[in-house]
């Protein structure tokens, strides 16, 4: 069974954390019981058309998943891929060709609408917003990966859809996740925010980069911050992390010490950074700036990084 602490851990809190299934990861090379899950009368799926979740509409609500049996009417199905079991039994994720979303659009027992929006408002219990990150992410990736990087010829789906393997060359490819550092630094009763042009109006949230090749999370945190607002960061403590499906990153949350105050902004990477106080970070917080400064949803780890810090107390 899943392990009971995770609803306890700091990360459960960020959207796309929570996942009732049992991924089932050392069944995934029995064909055989695959098979047979996915012919389960009580078998579910969630769909993906293009990178756009399908979802069941009733009088009553949302939901994310459908019938396993219904999965064909929708159109022609690229790919399956077994996400895990729970109390109810087997999901799958079923991708279909992005052009569906427009041809089902009209229909009043569906929705199409992108995974965002679907997590920024709530729209399915917390538990299906997880089970659609890890679909849309794990589609996004089969979708790119058609072809083996090492020679070029096709690949083919193994292990219930969590690896390709290339039969020309014998390479062996699995799904990506991509990490990325994101860091709140803060500096006495202040702490950094910045701004990309690409943000809504008026919103600031903490620093985040990618994590390269040879670099740590804390060196990667650190190396993101001085390019883009010129700050030295010393201590870096780890708070939380959050899968991020777009289209398929490790959200890794950190505060950081900052060791300088004076910015010197990469204003081709940001469009603003500023310190903020704790008092503005708490008005922030509550939706109350009198700027109308605001911070990522309490879906995304940003939200809780400036928390822990504005509101919990938790310092680097
Ligand atoms: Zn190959």
């Amino acid at each position: 069974m899943k392990p009971v602490a995770a609803p306890l851990d700091r990360s459960a809190r960020t959207g796309f954390s929570t996942n009732s299934l049992d991924r089932m990861s050392e069944k995934r090379d029995d064909e055989a019981l695959i098979e047979q899950f996915k012919h389960d009368p009580a078998a579910r799926c969630v769909i993906i058309a293009g990178d756009l979740p399908i979802l069941c509409r009733s009088a009553e609500n949302l939901s994310a998943l459908h019938a396993m049996a219904n999965a064909a009417q929708f159109g022609t199905i690229h790919e399956v891929a077994f996400l895990g079991i729970d109390a109810a039994g087997p999901v799958f994720a079923v991708q279909l060709d992005g052009q569906v979303a427009d041809t089902q659009q009209g229909r009043d027992d569906i929705s199409v609408i992108d995974l965002r929006t679907i997590a920024v408002q709530g729209l399915v219990e917390a538990e299906a917003v997880g089970i659609l990150g890890q679909a849309k992410s794990l589609m996004y990736w089969h979708q790119r990966h058609r072809f083996c990087s090492n020679c070029g010829a096709p690949t083919r789906v193994a292990a219930a859809g969590w690896r390709r393997e290339c039969d020309h060359c014998k390479g062996l490819h699995f799904p990506r996740t991509d990490p990325v550092a994101i860091m709140l630094a803060v500096d006495g009763n202040r702490c950094l925010l910045g701004r990309q042009a690409r943000f809504p109006q008026n919103m600031y949230s903490a620093l985040a980069g990618f994590i390269e090749p040879g670099e740590t999370v804390e060196d990667a945190g650190r190396r993101e911050i001085r390019e883009e607002a010129g700050i030295g960061v010393g201590r870096v403590a780890y708070l939380a992390t959050q899968p991020w499906p777009f289209p398929a990153s490790l959200m890794i949350g950190c505060l950081a010490q900052s060791l300088s105050s004076e910015l010197d902004v990469d204003r081709t990477e940001l469009e603003d950074a500023r310190w903020f106080t704790i008092d503005e970070c708490r008005m922030i917080l509550s939706n109350t700036h009198p700027q109308q400064i605001l911070c990522p949803p309490t879906m995304a780890i940003a939200h809780h990084l400036i928390r822990a810090w504005a509101i919990e107390g938790v310092n680097p």
